[in-house]
């Protein structure tokens, strides 16, 4: 069996296959041709973007919170994640619940990107700032990663901004204006269910019984006014 490229351990440590339906880490196998890029949006416990450029025939990761934006005065955190296997640009689907990353994920953009200059994104990466240009459907023009001194969760945090080129514009709200998948066309995805629901203890029905309990009959203290229909009908009775 071939040995197992060692930057999808991470990967595959976190993940239990026969339970998720995303892809086994393959061996890293060299493609001609420019590289590919896919941006999956992942609704899980805090919805964000997953940006993926295809380098050292796996993908490298990032996590964007906010998504990319046009505007180039926005900087968007983008938290490095681990390096996914080429085959992960092609899942689309729901990672059940209690695995890394339960909840939906679509493709919400994909196409070919190059670093600039082409074929450097393995050293760029390296050294902290990846500058390339996205072939998207929604994604296009020159963009930056630029690695920080920070850390988050122990990974090490980057922003994302568009560079100034003919593709930029700060009017246009890519997230917001396209949220389909650029595969499925799915609209909306639904995020990990909580524990509780799981469990039972946060059903719709329970929750609704603890706002609002039922009406349970109570003892009257006094009988009712004898203009009352019922009462009259009594009276006179033996
Ligand atoms: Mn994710």
């Amino acid at each position: 069996m071939a040995k197992r490229p060692s930057n999808l351990r991470t990967y595959e440590k976190k993940r239990d296959f026969t339970v998720t339906p995303e892809p086994p880490p393959r061996p890293a196998k060299k493609r001609a041709g420019p590289p590919t890029f896919m941006v999956h949006k992942h609704d899980a416990t805090r919805l964000h973007y997953d940006l993926r450029l295809e380098m050292d025939g796996a993908l490298a990761s990032w996590a964007i919170p906010k998504g990319p934006c046009y505007d180039t005065k926005v900087r968007r955190l983008a938290v490095q994640t681990e390096d996914h296997p080429l085959e992960y640009g092609g899942f689309e689907g729901r990672i059940p619940e209690g695995e890394y990353g339960a909840g939906d994920s679509i493709i919400w953009d994909r196409g070919l990107y190059q670093t600039v200059p082409p074929g450097t994104g393995s050293e760029m990466r390296k050294k902290g700032h990846v500058e390339f240009v996205l072939m998207g459907e929604k994604l296009k023009g020159r963009w930056h990663l630029v690695r920080t001194r920070g850390t988050q969760g122990g990974k090490a945090t980057w922003i994302l901004f568009k560079a100034k080129d003919e593709f930029a514009d700060e009017t246009y709200d890519v997230v917001g204006e396209r949220p389909e998948s650029v595969v499925s066309g799915k609209r909306i995805t639904r995020g990990p269910t909580p524990a509780a629901v799981r469990q039972g203890r946060g059903t719709p029905l329970h929750v609704l019984l603890r706002v609002w309990p039922p009406m349970e009959p109570k003892r009257a203290s006094k009988p009712p006014a004898a203009k009352s229909h019922l009462f009259e009908a009594h009276t006179g009775g033996p």
